[in-house]
């Protein structure tokens, strides 16, 4: 989940790591440290933020050109300085992310060692420097090393005997090497590499790299020689940037119309009536095939499943359709029908338990289709196909512009299986209309409800607990919007379906609670009604936000200005991403940097 640099080139190295890790800080924020090899090595680490690794380089400059950093996310060991990386063993320095499963074992074994840490990272820079002898290059040391261990590793290693490379070997951990001009720059993360270079080489599983400043010699693990796919970046730096915006979090709320056309651009035609996905790697005959669509995600992505899961069976009434949370699926003895066909959804493309999931779909002969962010990641290369979703870089942890086009993504896919089975569903240029008219309507709600909803929040703020809630796919949507509002402001919040909270959580409300209820104008609307009375008779403080022009009984009341039937819950999910976004400012939570919270789950 951490966030790995390297550089090896002319520059002064402290710089370009320095940069680099401020803008992976996303992806792990606990503590970061830096070494560069020069003179001497010159190690600094510090706990908490990359600003505070950035005092300590301001007094400890050097103008070395080679070195590692990297931004933690603790597994194992409490996030203090000791615990931060890289590590030293002897002459090698190495930072890690992932887990080493067999540290215990390992450190068993070498008992002479002293360890400083509780990492499982220290331990395999103990391993490697213990395979370092005087006559073995540290790419063989690392090799064999690795040979001997169990987890997941991204790895980038140096040696102050070998100070003209920087090795580096990938299991489970995305890692890059960019390739620039007489420089060569590595990171878990294109976004590390933008303005530097857009050449870059995507190490795979099992693979190990020497970089030095003109060369990447790329070899497997039993060190034969592997050729090198050199592959275009495509983001720019304005996405990595907060463009005057306070936070990230709200940047990417307000991107989404743009983001969400690059998602819809040439895959839905209103005027044919038409709707594909050009990556599906299916005939019209496979596709017209299915009848189950497995849908697999964790967290934001899996409600984003759990939401289009409802579009997709409305649009084919003869497939079933299935949304599992990866990080159970991946353990539970499944079986899947033959005609099926899975959509892997996470916004990385790397989140450890949804790549698991892939991979244990595709041993039982299922056809795999990601619905993935971020291009060239793990799961877009190992899907049989899928869709980029477009939605460019998402730096705030709390997802926002990703889940929209997520959904949109896959109410694509639901609209051309309909079209392939040749459903005769006279619904379906309704659903391509309403989506070529998304990014306007929630432009409109972006342009006018800021201040309303900013103010709203403002009252709410002071309540630690809240329930979100929803019929049909406001039930997802509602499961979304609890979830942002908890990880942005550490409420306590629930996500329920309307229809369940007289089960058991209505005995919760009182006034330490608010509610926050999200009804479309739609057949279900007396249903929710009546729910809302239900709240409103226990002295509820609910919230309601809605599409409807009914006067409607309620503390506050949010209507969405929308034309749209169909779509709404996009739109109104945009008016509950605003509430959590102001409710977390007016609370003075970290924002984009939720606490215990990284972006890129690569760990189980
Ligand atoms: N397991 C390592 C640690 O706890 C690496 C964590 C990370 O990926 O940041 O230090």
């Amino acid at each position: 989940m951490c966030g790995i640099v390297g550089y090896v080139g002319h520059r002064q190295a402290q710089e370009v790591l320095l940069d680099g890790l401020h803008r992976l800080e996303y992806r792990g924020y606990d503590s970061a440290g830096i070494v560069t090899l020069g003179k001497g090595p010159t190690l600094l680490r510090a706990s908490g933020k990359v600003a505070e690794l950035g005092e300590k380089v301001a007094q400890h400059g050097t103008a070395d050109t080679v070195g590692i950093g990297h931004t933690r996310w603790a597994t194992h060991g409490e996030p203090n300085e000791t615990n931060a990386h890289p590590h030293q063993s002897g002459d090698i320095y190495l930072v890690h992310n992932g887990i080493i499963e067999n540290y215990k074992e390992l450190k068993a074994e070498m008992k002479e060692q002293h360890f400083a840490s509780e990492t499982d990272s220290e331990v395999l820079a103990a391993l490697v420097h213990s395979l370092y002898d005087e006559s073995t290059p540290l790419e063989s040391a690392v090799g064999q090393a690795l040979k001997l261990v169990e987890g997941t590793y991204g790895i980038a290693v140096v040696s102050v005997r070998e100070p003209e490379k920087i090795v580096v070997a990938r299991k489970g951990s995305p890692l890059i090497i960019g390739i620039g001009n007489g420089e060569t720059i590595i990171a878990s993360d294109a976004s590390a590499l933008l303005g530097h270079t857009d050449e870059a080489i995507y190490l795979n599983d099992g693979e190990l790299a020497v970089c030095t400043a003109d060369t990447v010699d790329l070899q497997n693990m039993s060190a034969q020689k592997l050729s090198p796919k050199v592959e275009k970046i495509e983001a720019s730096m304005a996405a990595i940037q907060k463009q005057g915006y306070d936070h990230f979090l709200l940047k990417e709320i307000m991107e989404q119309p743009e983001t969400l056309q690059s998602t819809l651009k040439g895959r839905v035609s209103p005027r044919e009536h038409k709707a594909h996905l050009g990556g599906l790697n299916m005939t019209e005959k496979q596709l017209a095939g299915v009848e189950h669509v497995l849908i697999v995600a964790c967290g934001t992505a899996s409600y984003a499943g759990m939401l289009a899961a409802y579009y997709i069976e409305r649009l084919n009434d003869k497939v079933t359709v299935q949304v599992e949370i990866a990080s159970e699926f991946r353990y539970r003895t499944f079986h899947l029908p033959k005609k099926s066909v899975a959509l892997i959804v996470s916004q990385s493309g790397e989140t450890a338990d949804t790549l698991a999931c892939l991979r244990e779909i595709k041993k039982r002969g299922v056809r795999t289709l990601g619905v993935v962010n971020a291009v060239g990641s793990t799961i877009a290369r190992e899907v049989d196909g899928g869709v980029y979703v477009h939605a460019g870089p998402e730096i705030s942890v709390a997802s926002t512009k990703a889940f929209t086009s997520q959904v949109a993504a896959m109410v694509v896919f639901g609209i051309q299986l309909a079209q392939a089975k040749s459903t005769d569903n006279k619904a379906i240029p309704k659903y391509i209309k309403e989506l070529w008219q998304l990014p306007a309507e929630i432009k409109k709600v972006l342009s006018v409800m800021p201040p309303q909803i900013e103010e709203i929040a403002k009252r709410y703020a002071h309540y630690d607990n809240s329930f979100y809630l929803g019929r049909d796919v406001m039930y997802p949507t509602a499961l979304e919007g609890a979830l942002k509002l908890k990880e942005t402001s550490y409420v306590h919040t629930e996500g329920q379906a309307a229809g369940e909270l007289k089960h058991g959580s209505l005995a919760l409300v009182d006034d330490r609670f608010f509610e926050v209820m999200l009804i479309r104008d739609d057949e279900l609307l007396d249903k929710s009604l009546s729910n809302l009375a239900e709240i409103n008779a226990r002295g509820g403080h609910v919230i309601v936000i809605t599409n409807s022009d009914r006067d409607i009984d309620a503390e506050t009341v949010i209507q969405v200005p929308t034309k749209l039937t169909l779509m709404t819950p996009l739109v109104m999910n945009v008016v509950q991403q605003l509430l959590a976004y102001y409710i977390a400012v007016a609370r003075g939570t970290d924002v984009d940097h939720p606490r215990n919270l990284a972006k890129s789950v690569t760990v189980e």
